[in-house]
């Protein structure tokens, strides 16, 4: 694999013999690349190489085999974790390390998860990743409303920076998207020394990075090769002087929605790409989101969905759910869930409140991993408005799946 950033955030790469354009990302999930180039607006052009190589990998790295030639040389450490990670060559080499910066950002989706870390933070700067169309890519997916999440994220008041790209067009399948998931972070990364970033805060709940959630395992993942930071990519993103910091790893989405909806961001959270005005109501993560809300407040569940509905559908059949622990944390605690869509997966699940109790609280190993200059104000945080788990929870974290 060779890389060329030009001018302008502009990523160019060209396969060498050996690399192909189907591949997995982190999570094995297959894919398959549409396009060679893409770029990333919003970013200064003389970040430090190392930045501007591990950006490049988090777009490249599926489709590379054996070696990757970068355009401007790296320092030895991040070869070196490139190497041990993913038994790639990388060069030239002869950059010194970049130092860690001193501030933490949040990358800002606008969801519950994001807002929550948001709220963590109260003056964390906020990185916005806005999709935007590819010259070169028709965009058969115009219902993805970009604009109003970052109309949105402008409406919160923080110091914010709006990164544009179209890198998710180089992947042609399954859709548009993220050929790993750190890609949301290309820009974050270019703008590292420009806001003197020493770590990149994501909001990836107790799920995606204890629970094997999202497209992933379903399983305890202590050793998760995407978020701890002892895998790959906690290791390359700390060789470049950004740690990975999740400041919900430790929580449920319960947890999350109940913070952000508690939070002066409350008028901005939004998690469905769909909406203009407001939530569309009517895709299967306002579905999903709507159980959980319902689940914090106490209430029926309120959806104009029908059970024969496209989102609905996976809920007639037998689990494993994405993002089941959410579900049976649902099903346990909204009134008169028996009678809405949600009916048929009662038989699967124990539905007692004492067995999932467990969601609305902390996992501790989470703070632990947090990178020492912003460990403590979570831990504040986490005390002050959530608990730690008891002996018996963390237990149900660590069999979950088993
Ligand atoms: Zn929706």
């Amino acid at each position: 694999m060779r890389v060329t950033w030009s001018g302008g955030g502009s990523l160019s790469f060209r396969l060498d013999p050996d690399d192909e354009i189907t591949g997995t990302a982190s999570d094995d999930y297959p894919i398959k690349l549409a396009i060679n180039s893409c770029t990333v607006g919003g970013v200064p052009d003389d970040a430090h190489p190392d930045l501007f190589a591990v950006a490049a990998w988090t777009i490249v790295a599926p489709w590379t085999r054996r070696r990757i030639t970068f355009d401007r040389a790296v320092s030895a450490e991040l070869a070196q974790v490139l190497y041990e990670g993913w038994g790639v060559e990388a060069g030239p080499v002869g950059a010194e390390p970049r130092r860690p910066g001193s501030r933490l950002a949040i990358s800002y989706s606008g969801g519950a998860d994001s807002v929550a870390a948001a709220t963590m933070y109260p003056d964390a700067p906020f990185i916005h990743f806005r999709r935007v169309t590819h010259p070169r890519v028709p965009n058969r997916w115009p219902h993805y409303r970009s604009d109003v999440l970052a109309k949105l994220a402008e409406q919160t008041g923080r110091e914010l920076s709006t990164v544009t790209s179209d890198l998710e067009y180089t992947l042609a399948e399954p859709r548009p998207g993220y050929p790993e998931h750190h890609a949301v972070a290309a820009g974050a990364l270019l703008l590292a020394d420009r806001l003197d970033l020493g770590g990149l805060g994501f909001g990836y709940e107790m799920g995606s990075r204890w629970l094997g959630g999202g497209r992933y395992l379903w399983r305890y993942t202590p050793d998760n090769p995407m978020w701890s930071p002892h895998g790959r990519w906690g290791r390359l993103f700390a060789a470049a002087g950004v740690h990975i910091v999740l400041p919900v790893g430790g929580v449920s989405e319960a947890v999350t929605m109940r913070l952000a909806l508690g939070s002066g961001l409350r008028p901005q959270v939004r998690w469905c790409l769909r909406g203009t005005d407001g939530p569309c109501r009517v895709c299967g993560k306002c579905l999903y989101k709507e159980l959980i809300q319902a689940a914090v407040e106490r209430r029926p569940l309120d959806t104009p969905i029908k059970p024969d509905h496209p989102a609905a559908r996976k809920y007639l059949k037998k689990p494993p759910y994405g993002g089941q622990e959410m579900i049976q944390y649902g099903l346990s605690r909204v009134p008169g869930i028996e009678n809405t869509l949600f009916g048929p997966a009662l038989d699967y699940f124990d539905v007692s409140e004492e067995a999932t109790s467990w969601l609305e609280h902390c996992y501790p190993p989470a703070l632990a991993e947090i990178p020492e200059p912003w460990r403590a104000t979570a831990a504040a945080f986490v005390e002050a408005n959530v608990g730690l788990m008891s002996g018996p929870e963390v237990r149900r974290v660590e069999t979950w799946g088993a």
